[in-house]
């Protein structure tokens, strides 16, 4: 079964073609400056073929228009025609209460992903109109929604609500949700798989860390708790992200600054966490340099970071009773050798110990862990796109049954 996946920003497409059993990957690219000119990015992995085209791109229908020809052409095609795909696996931002798990997209749950806009005002409006723009142009091919919200709808309530007056959660719906739900259900499962243990019987802390970050605790395959809360600002300092702060930081800003709410939340979404730290970059790549010359400002930014991480990891090992394995995985956490180092610095007395020789692999899946280390630190490359496919293959499979 070849299963398209997207993922619909507001001005840009990501797009994969793969086999979710073999999980090999036809093609994949990316559809850039939609609703401004458009440039389409195409690659073709077995061939390691790269092709770039600039194609009008009014709306997202004509990306994904281009997405098919890319894939269908006779050049640098994968595949002769549309019928080839069988199904298509969106991912959705935000999927409320209503949805625990992947759905087939019908009527109703374009309604109910229209219902969420209030909760993710940038994401959904874009994610639906990627659906919508799929549906225009692959008329009758089964579509399914992947939330990533979803995984984390089993914390209990207690784990969930903020302490603020109840009537705002009946109100509003206002509680955590959690996001890179399909990322921390991925990497739970291959940690399962390489520890040779059912998931059932695991409690892991798995860190997901990139240019957005955040940390779950899976207790026995549910997400027990996590750090994105409402919004994915809360939680820990990113790339561009402040994380938690004191709400009371928000009203002096206003007030010192002259700025209105709005402007106090984009500068905490886009102008703080390791960038107003450090003045330098939010990009971690960018900070290891400036680290590296000694740039004081960098310094505490990383600090900052890996003790932000130590502190969650900490308090969901209490929450859980205790932990089989923590997990690294995203930009930062596959590649970033001195972050995990510093994160699981001082935690003997847990049973966690890293081997500084096995630590200094980026990117690859491997445990590395000493020998004797009770617990388990496993670095585990990400890959929501296979997620997606593998739910959307599972939901349609079903359907033809
Ligand atoms: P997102 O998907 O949230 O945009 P990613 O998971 O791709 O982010 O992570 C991006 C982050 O990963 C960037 O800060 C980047 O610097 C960092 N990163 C990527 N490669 C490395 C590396 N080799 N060493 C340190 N950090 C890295």
């Amino acid at each position: 079964m070849n299963v398209l996946v997207i993922n619909a920003g507001s001005s840009s497409l990501k797009y994969q073609l793969m086999d979710p059993q073999t999980k090999e990957v036809l093609a994949k690219g990316l559809c850039e400056r939609i609703g401004i000119d458009g440039r389409l990015t195409h690659k073709v992995p077995a061939t390691d073929g790269k092709y770039e085209f600039d194609i009008p791109m009014p709306t997202h229908a004509e990306a994904i228009q281009a997405v098919l020809d890319a894939l269908t052409s006779p050049d640098h095609g994968v595949i002769k025609s549309m019928s080839e795909i069988d199904a298509v696996g969106h991912r959705v931002v935000h999927g409320g209460e209503k949805f625990s798990a992947s759905v087939l997209i019908d009527e109703d749950v374009m309604q109910a992903i229209r219902d969420c806009v209030p909760l993710a005002p940038l994401h959904n409006p874009a994610n639906i109109t990627g659906i919508e723009a799929c549906q225009k142009v692959m008329p009758g091919v089964p579509m399914v929604a992947v939330f990533d919200t979803a995984f984390h709808q089993t914390m209990p309530k207690s784990h969930y609500m903020y302490a603020i007056p109840y009537e705002y959660y009946e109100k509003y719906k206002i509680r955590r949700y959690g996001f890179h739900g399909t990322s921390h259900k991925y990497v739970s499962q291959q940690a399962a798989e390489m520890l040779g243990r059912p998931l059932e019987e695991l409690r892991l802390v798995t860190c997901h860390l990139g240019n957005g970050s955040s940390i779950c605790a899976i207790n026995r395959g549910k997400s027990f708790d996590t750090s994105m809360g409402f919004t994915p600002l809360d939680g820990l300092p990113m790339g561009t992200r402040a994380g938690n702060v004191d709400p009371a930081i928000i009203e002096f800003l206003m007030e010192h600054e002259n700025l209105s709410a709005a402007e106090v939340i984009n500068i905490l979404n886009k102008k703080s966490g390791m960038l107003g730290i450090s003045g330098v970059s939010s990009d971690f790549r960018d900070l290891d340099t400036a680290v590296e010359e000694g740039n004081e400002r960098a310094i505490l930014a990383k600090d900052m970071f890996n003790i932000s991480v130590k502190k969650m990891i900490g308090s969901y090992i209490a929450e859980m009773g205790g932990v089989d394995a923590i997990i690294f995985t995203a930009g930062v956490g596959e590649n970033d050798r001195s972050v995990r180092w510093d994160i699981c610095e001082n935690m003997e007395y847990l049973g966690v110990k890293i081997d500084p020789e096995k630590n200094k692999y980026r990117g690859k899946q491997m445990d590395i862990s000493i020998d004797w280390a009770r617990v388990r630190v496993l670095v585990i490359p990400t890959n929501e796109e296979l997620m997606i496919a593998q739910d959307t293959a599972e939901i349609v499979s079903k359907l033809k049954a």
